[in-house]
C-alpha cells in the first residue's frame, strides 16, 4: 500500500509544467516548419535561376554564331558576284550559301525556343521571390508573436513551479523520491486513479492478487507490470 493522497495535487502541477513545455516545443516547431517550407521553396527557385541563367547564355551564344554565319554568308554572296568565276567554284559558293542559310535558320529556331523558355522563367522566378519575400516577413511576425506566447507560457510555469516547491515540502520524502523516480522513468502520468482492473499505463489486466489489494483500501497498489500507482476509485465489494 502506497499512501498517495498527497501526490495527487503534486502530480496535477506537474501534468501542467509537462503541458506548458509541451506548448512551447510546439510553438518552436511551428516556427521551424515554416522556416524549412520557405527554404525548400527557395531552394527551388534558385535552381530555376541558374536554369535561367544557363538559357541566357545559350541563347547569346547562339546570337554570336548567327552574327558569324551571317558574315560568312554574306562573304559567299559576295564572291558569287565576282567576274570570272567559274561554273565550278560558284556552284560551290552556292552550295556554302546554302549551308549557312540552313544553320541560321536552325539557330534562329532555337534562339526562339529559349527566349520563350527565359520569359516563362523570369515570370515565375520574380512570382515566386515576391511570394517568398512576403513569407518571411509574415514568419517574422508570426515569430514575435510566439515570443510573446513563450514568455506568457514560461511565466505560468514559473508560478506552477513555485507552488510545487511548497507542496512537495509537504510530502514525506521517501513517498517523493519514489514518485520522482516513477516520473523520470515513465515521463507524464504515473498516479492513475482507476474503475476498471486493468492498468491505464500498460494495459494490463489485474491478477487476482493486484485486484483485491487494490481495492481493499483507500490509497494506491503499484501497477506489477509497469509500476505506476494505481488509486481505486470504482466500486467496493
Ligand atoms: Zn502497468
Amino acid at each position: 500500500m502506497i499512501p498517495c493522497k498527497p501526490l495527487v495535487p503534486l502530480q496535477d502541477l506537474d501534468l501542467k509544467i509537462d503541458a506548458a513545455k509541451a506548448q512551447i516545443e510546439e510553438r518552436k516547431q511551428k516556427i521551424q516548419r515554416m522556416q524549412n517550407e520557405i527554404e525548400a521553396d527557395g531552394q527551388l527557385i534558385e535552381k530555376k535561376l541558374a536554369l535561367l541563367k544557363k538559357i541566357q547564355l545559350r541563347r547569346r551564344k547562339a546570337e554570336t554564331e548567327v552574327e558569324d554565319l551571317s558574315q560568312q554568308a554574306q562573304l559567299a554572296e559576295l564572291k558569287m558576284q565576282t567576274a570570272g568565276l567559274s561554273p565550278a567554284s560558284y556552284k560551290a559558293l552556292e552550295k556554302e550559301l546554302a549551308a549557312k542559310r540552313a544553320r541560321i535558320n536552325e539557330e534562329e529556331g532555337k534562339i526562339l525556343e529559349d527566349m520563350q523558355k527565359i520569359e516563362t522563367l523570369e515570370a515565375d522566378t520574380a512570382k515566386g521571390q515576391k511570394v517568398i519575400a512576403g513569407r518571411r516577413e509574415h514568419l517574422e511576425t508570426v515569430k514575435i508573436r510566439i515570443a510573446e506566447e513563450i514568455t506568457g507560457i514560461r511565466k505560468g510555469m514559473d508560478l506552477i513551479q513555485t507552488e510545487r516547491s511548497q507542496v512537495s515540502l509537504k510530502i514525506d520524502s521517501d513517498l517523493l523520491e519514489k514518485y520522482e523516480e516513477l516520473r523520470h522513468k515513465k515521463h507524464g502520468q504515473v498516479l492513475f486513479s482507476i474503475e476498471n482492473p486493468s492498468c491505464p499505463a500498460c494495459g494490463m489486466g489485474f491478477p487476482g492478487g493486484l485486484l483485491s489489494a487494490v481495492t481493499s483500501h483507500d490509497e494506491a497498489e503499484p501497477c506489477s507490470n509497469c509500476g505506476v500507482l494505481l488509486h481505486w476509485s470504482g466500486q467496493r465489494v
